[in-house]
C-alpha cells in the first residue's frame, strides 16, 4: 500500500471516529476502539486533538434522515477496518528468486499512526521500523 493511500484511510477512520464521539454515538474513545477494534492509545490521541470536545447529542427522535446516514456511514467505515486488518495488502518487497514477498504488510504501531496505519511492507521488510522506509536505488530494488 503507497504511503498516501495509507494516510488517507487512516485520516477516513479518524473522522469517522471523531464524528460518531462527537454526537455521543460512543461515549468514550475506548468504547469506540474496542467496538471496533482500533488501538486505544490512537482513538485517545485523536480525540484529545479536537478542539472542541463539547458532544452534540441529538436524541434519537429528533436525528434527520440526513445525520442518521452520516451515523450509518462513520460506523461503515470504522467497521471496515476489521476487513482491511485481515486482507492487508502484500509486501512485495522483491525477493533473491526474482519473485515478490508475499507476507501481508505491518500495521504499525500507535505511535506510527500518522503515518498511516498499514505500511507498505511486511515486518521482515522493514515495515514495523518508525521512519519512513527510503526508496532504494533502482538497482537493488527491481
Ligand atoms: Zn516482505
Amino acid at each position: 500500500m503507497r504511503p498516501e493511500e495509507s494516510k488517507e484511510l487512516t485520516a477516513r477512520l479518524e473522522r469517522a471516529a471523531i464524528f460518531l464521539l462527537k454526537h455521543d454515538i460512543f461515549r468514550k474513545p475506548d468504547d469506540l476502539a474496542r467496538r471496533f477494534g482500533l488501538p486505544v492509545p490512537v482513538v485517545r490521541y485523536w480525540w484529545r486533538n479536537v478542539e472542541d470536545q463539547t458532544k452534540e447529542i441529538i436524541p434519537d427522535r429528533d436525528l434527520t434522515a440526513k445525520q442518521s446516514k452520516m451515523i450509518r456511514k462513520a460506523t461503515q467505515v470504522l467497521e471496515s477496518w476489521e476487513k482491511v486488518k485481515r486482507y492487508r495488502p502484500e509486501c512485495g518487497a522483491p525477493l533473491a528468486n526474482g519473485r515478490r514477498c508475499k507476507h501481508n504488510v505491518v500495521i504499525r504501531q500507535p505511535e506510527g499512526w500518522d503515518m498511516g496505519a498499514l505500511a507498505d511492507r511486511c515486518r521482515m521488510h522493514g515495515g514495523a521500523s518508525r521512519r519512513v522506509r527510503k526508496k532504494k536505488q533502482e538497482s537493488d530494488d527491481d
